[in-house]
Parts: structure tokens; C-alpha cells; sequence
């Protein structure tokens, strides 16, 4: 990429009015380069995206496009072959498929809080446990999920009433296996509350149950 003089010498000005340094005039020049390489690349970016909303009023169900190593905005997976775009964004065609056949359900991109659904990753994290342990739940069956083709498994709160019970009996274990690690010393609660968020968790799903009793039996 070569820029004119007169582009370099407004770079060296603008540089200078906001006291930016560099180390000589081949810096300079290499870095007013770089700077124009990167807006090239995020406006090629920002064109790309306004191309395929475009699209979309033709196509308003999406369409496949080559992915040449795009991400899964679902399940982060890099995609080489074909990627899906509709106005959930970028999916592989294993997620794409997993909402077609309404296996995963639409909600999931809007249930931002986790209301309605949890990925086995994002419960793991909440309750600050092994990974693990969530898919061991979920290949016993004590947990129910969904799995599509790409890998990516869901959590559907609707499917999962006594989720609350199960991981009552997942901290009972937990506790036995920290203890052990810990020379079979007995952990308090306050220790064990430190060591996973089972507990905060806990009085949460409690809290939401009586919530929801309340607002079943009491007359709106
Ligand atoms: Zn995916």
C-alpha cells in the first residue's frame, strides 16, 4: 500500500497535535500504513454486514453463504464450508439445523438472562463447579438437555422442574469429594459456600419456586 506525501504529512500533523511520537519517519510512515490497513479491514467488515441485511428483505429467512472461517455466533465454533445468516446472526449449519427443526427454541436468543434456558457451561459457571459435573448430570439423565449436531446442548428450564433437587444432591457429593482433597477434614457451610456458588444458586431457584407458587395460588 503506498500513500501520498501529502497523506503522510497530515498523518505527521494530526500525530503531532495529539503529542503522538514516533521513533523516526519510517515509524511514522509504518504506522500511518497500519492505521489504514485496519480501517480498510473493519470497513470492509461494516459493508459485508450492511450487504447481508440487505439481503435479508429479499431472503427474510436467511440464507447459506461460504464461511471461509467465520465463527459460530452460537456455538463459536470456526466454520469452513457453508455458514447460515439470518437475523440471529452467523450460525453452522449443525446450530442452524437445531432451530429449523425446533429442537432449540427461538427464545434462547432473547432469554439474555437465563429465565427460560442455560447452556451446561453457564450453569457450570454459576455454580462455580467442574464442567464436568453438569455433563455427568446430563449424561445420567438427572438433567435433562438438548444437543444439536454441532455439539452445542441446551438446558430448557421448562424440562428441568426439579433442577433444584438434583443439584441439592450434587452438593452433597461435592462436599464428600472437597472433603476428601481436603484430608477428610469436614468442611463448614461457610467453607463450602466459598468454594462453589451452589449455595447462591440454591436460594435463588428456591426464591423463583416460591415466587411462582405465590403468584399461582394468589388471586391477580
Ligand atoms: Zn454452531
Amino acid at each position: 500500500m503506498k500513500l501520498s506525501e501529502e497523506s503522510y504529512a497530515e498523518f505527521k500533523r494530526i500525530s503531532d497535535e495529539q503529542g503522538i511520537k514516533y521513533k523516526d519517519d519510517v515509524d511514522m510512515r509504518n504506522q500511518a500504513n497500519s492505521l489504514v490497513r485496519l480501517v480498510k479491514t473493519l470497513q470492509e467488515g461494516h459493508f459485508e454486514r450492511e450487504g447481508w441485511k440487505q439481503r435479508l428483505k429479499d431472503d427474510p429467512k436467511g440464507f447459506s453463504f461460504e464461511s471461509k472461517g467465520r465463527n459460530c455466533s452460537f456455538c463459536k465454533q470456526t466454520v469452513w464450508g457453508d455458514i447460515w445468516y439470518d437475523k440471529n446472526g452467523l450460525k453452522c449449519l449443525g446450530c442452524q439445523e437445531a432451530f429449523d427443526t425446533k429442537l432449540f427454541p427461538q427464545y434462547v436468543f432473547t432469554d439474555k438472562k437465563n429465565e427460560k434456558h442455560i447452556t451446561p457451561d453457564s450453569l457450570a459457571d454459576l455454580c462455580k463447579l467442574p464442567t464436568q459435573t453438569i455433563h455427568g448430570l446430563i449424561r445420567r439423565g438427572k438433567i435433562k438437555a438438548r444437543s444439536a449436531k454441532s455439539g452445542k446442548s441446551i438446558i430448557l428450564k421448562r424440562e428441568n422442574p426439579n433442577v433444584g433437587e438434583v443439584l441439592h444432591e450434587a452438593i452433597k457429593k461435592r462436599r464428600l469429594t472437597l472433603e476428601k482433597k481436603n484430608r477428610d477434614k469436614k468442611l463448614t457451610d461457610e467453607e463450602l459456600k466459598n468454594l462453589t456458588g451452589y449455595f447462591d444458586t440454591l436460594i435463588q431457584i428456591d426464591q423463583e419456586q416460591k415466587r411462582k407458587k405465590k403468584n399461582e395460588t394468589s388471586p391477580s
